[in-house]
């Protein structure tokens, strides 16, 4: 059997694993132009669910090098208000040295592309599919076409395979916007100590709120090094902007939006959002399903965000798409994709159920009426 995967995402990628560890014929198609391309490094946090499908799926040499990239585990969730002052502290017992519990995005992808070299085609774009002959056609923005036994679209929260296969299905924007950022962990800066533990938030009153999160790895990647990242999440009127101009601004503009919006909280958090760099800034809109999406079993499937996307309140995002990856892997060597379907509806259900609760409780967020 040949199974094309489009999207070299956190889920294909796994999934490209699996499936050439099951055995089973696999190549991936991706629309960035290389590997280096996106240097899209937040952290993200990864649960045992994740850890356990990684553990399932990939060779023994990537999942060191999944490892060996990944940051030194925090042990603390933390809340404050704008002066600085604690209001929430949970503490989590620290992961062993050969776990992974939180990775930057970038060096995390990097970790995953490790050993596909002759199955990841860089710069393929998919457009659409038609099914032929008992086989699926893949076509490309280049013009080029590909055949294979099953499509699976792993290409993210506006998957084009989705929008082929499950045409009505509603993606809801949350109203979120997040600005991100990264804060070198230079000599003398002066942190938090428990900005330097784990994840702390910090709530803005009526204004948009912030977090920070250390990102100190094991191995850095080549191109940077430690770093504190540092989000602020509000909407368009609590940052100040509408979309048509924040998704227009340039890094150092929107990094101006962020410092504008801390001038009056505590001067720690001023002078840490000062010394980000302002190049690596760029804006998120959050999005979330409600009701996962859902077709007859055929050639085609999906995985990840691309079947559920959902809101980072969970942090389950990345981790439900490794999970899907890990089941999807058994399905296709094992021939039982319907089983995968449904367990995968369930599973992922109640992993955007939990960001959505969790983003009433945080943020008072309602999209279920
Ligand atoms: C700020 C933020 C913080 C987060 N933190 C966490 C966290 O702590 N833990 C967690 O579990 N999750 C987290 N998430 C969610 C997580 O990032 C996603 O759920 C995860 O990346 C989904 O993986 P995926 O493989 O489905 O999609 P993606 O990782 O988005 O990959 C999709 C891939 O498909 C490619 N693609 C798209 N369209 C095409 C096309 N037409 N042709 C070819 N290729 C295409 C894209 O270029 C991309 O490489 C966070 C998300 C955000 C925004």
């Amino acid at each position: 059997m040949q199974v094309a995967i489009i999207g070299a995402g956190i889920g294909g990628l796994a999934l490209a694993h699996g499936l050439r560890q099951a055995g089973v014929g696999v190549r991936l198609f991706e629309r960035d132009p290389s590997a280096r391309f996106r240097k899209q490094g937040y952290r993200i946090h990864i649960s045992p669910v994740g850890e356990s499908a990684l553990a399932a799926v990939l060779p023994a040499e990537v999942r060191r090098r999944v490892i060996e990239t990944a940051t030194h585990p925090g042990d603390l969730v933390a809340g404050f208000d704008s002066s600085l002052t604690k209001t929430f502290e949970q503490l989590y017992p620290g992961a062993g040295p050969a776990t992974v519990s939180a990775i930057d995005r970038y060096a995390f992808r990097r970790a995953l592309i490790t050993g596909l070299d002759d199955v990841l085609v860089f710069g393929k774009q998919f457009t659409s599919y038609a099914e032929k002959a008992g086989r699926v056609e893949i076509h490309f923005d280049d013009g080029s076409t590909e055949t294979a036994d099953v499509l699976v679209g792993a290409d993210g929260v506006r998957s084009r395979v989705r929008a082929q296969l499950v045409p009505d299905f509603e993606v809801i924007d949350s109203g979120i916007r997040c600005l991100y950022g990264k804060i070198p962990l230079t000599p003398g800066l002066q942190v938090p100590p428990d900005f330097l533990r784990g994840f702390c938030f910090i709530a803005g009153g009526d204004g948009p709120g912030a977090a920070f999160a250390p990102v100190l790895f094991r191995t850095p990647p080549e191109e940077y090094g430690d770093y504190l990242m540092a989000v602020m999440t509000g909407t368009q009127d609590q940052l100040g902007h509408p979309d048509e101009e924040l998704l227009a601004m340039s890094a150092e503009d929107l990094w101006k939006v962020v410092a504008h919006n801390v001038t009056d909280w505590h001067p720690t958090i001023t002078d840490l959002i000062n010394a980000a760099d302002p190049t690596a800034a760029f804006p998120i809109t959050l999005r979330t399903c409600i009701q996962v999406a859902s077709w007859e079993t055929g050639r085609v499937t999906l995985l990840g965000d691309a079947v559920h996307p959902m809101l980072p309140s969970a942090g389950a995002g990345a981790n439900t798409a490794l999970w899907d990856a890990a089941r999807l892997t058994e399905a296709l060597a094992g021939d039982s994709l319907p089983q995968y379907e449904t367990e995968m509806r369930t599973h992922a259900l109640a992993a955007v159920n939990e960001s959505l609760h969790n983003a009433q409780r945080l943020f008072g967020l309602d999209l279920t009426t």
